[in-house]
């Protein structure tokens, strides 16, 4: 008997990358290419399809039965794959992605958002396999979201839920990309860590405490967190309290049983996670904030592509 296997698609604004998924989880013969959308639509269109068949044929050469295809989008995307809205690959807007696909590849496609991808796949393979429901948060360049509710992902009725990224949680607080202010984004994903503990650094400093580098990533506030740099340690704090207002307004509207972490500043957890539960043990009801367990992602990157061929093998089974 033939072994069966999704295709995984993981797009990016930076890069793609895509695999076999078989039942178990299992990824086969990964690929990646750079995204490259500055260079044209056509361009990464044609080079979007000659990655998507040397997948197929991958899995073709290999034997194996391929069932279809799921891919993680970044932006809004509506239920039959139809894209919204991309901030990162505007030239895709009002784009029917899914069909386009399906009629080039001769293959059954799904399209889903990026970050409900990395919530499926964490709900089926990873951090979240124990919940039946939880919100996935993911802290990187930007914060994303996912809700997982009786098992499947909740995306709204037009594709449009989970963005809890721009929740606003400061009114006259800092301009977002999105065009609003004082979105959670602002204050808790990566670039906002450095932004919060730069106009804290040189306060600190000038006190005479440890003269550090000033910091330009994630990884230099984490290194300068580690050290104990009170900027960088306070950094932390304020990304954490403001995600826990969030999480615990979420914990009263959803009573979930967790919110999974993941994202590159999730590496850091552990300097977020004092005052992230101490505003939901003190915002929540008492009985959604006991029931919300906080716990880091465990697949990494590879969560988007799981999540993807989830994605399919879940809209496909009609659910
Ligand atoms: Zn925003």
């Amino acid at each position: 008997m033939k072994r069966r296997a999704v295709i995984g698609i993981d797009l990016g604004g930076t890069n793609c990358r895509g695999a076999l998924v078989g039942d178990d989880g299992q990824l086969w013969f990964q690929r990646s290419i750079k995204t490259e959308i500055d260079a044209g639509f056509d361009s990464f269109w044609s080079r979007l399809l000659c990655f998507c068949r040397a997948l197929i044929d991958d899995g073709i050469r290999q034997g194996y039965e391929l069932g279809g295809l799921g891919l993680g989008f970044p932006g809004i995307v509506a239920k039959e794959g139809f894209v919204h809205v991309s901030p990162n690959l505007s030239p895709l807007n009002g784009f029917a992605l899914a069909d386009r696909l399906a009629s080039h590849l001769q293959l059954p496609v799904r399209v889903v958002n990026d970050a409900n991808a990395i919530a499926l796949g964490e709900a089926r393979w990873g951090a979240g396999r124990d919940f039946s429901s939880f919100v996935m948060v993911t802290l990187g360049t930007g914060v994303g979201g996912g809700l997982i509710i009786n098992r499947q992902i909740w995306s709204g009725a037009d594709g449009a839920a989970g963005e809890l990224g721009h929740i606003t949680v400061e009114p006259a607080g800092r301009l977002c990309g999105c065009g609003g202010y004082g979105c959670l984004e602002q204050y808790a994903s990566g670039p906002a860590l450095i932004r919060t503990c730069l106009e804290q650094w040189d306060h600190f400093n000038q006190k005479g405490s440890q003269p550090l580098i000033k910091p330009r990533t994630a990884e230099d506030v984490s290194v300068a967190a580690f050290n104990g740099h009170p900027a960088a340690l306070g950094a932390f704090k304020s990304a954490g309290r403001y995600l826990g207002q969030v999480l615990a307004g979420i914990a009263n509207l959803l009573n979930l049983e967790g919110a999974v972490i993941g994202g590159g500043v999730s590496a850091n957890l552990d300097l977020i996670r004092p005052s992230l539960c101490e505003e939901i043990d003190k915002r929540a009801f008492d009985v959604s904030a006991r029931r919300m367990k906080v716990v880091p992602a465990i697949l990494g990157d590879r969560a988007g592509i799981l999540g993807a061929a989830g994605a399919f093998r879940e809209i496909s089974a009609g659910v």
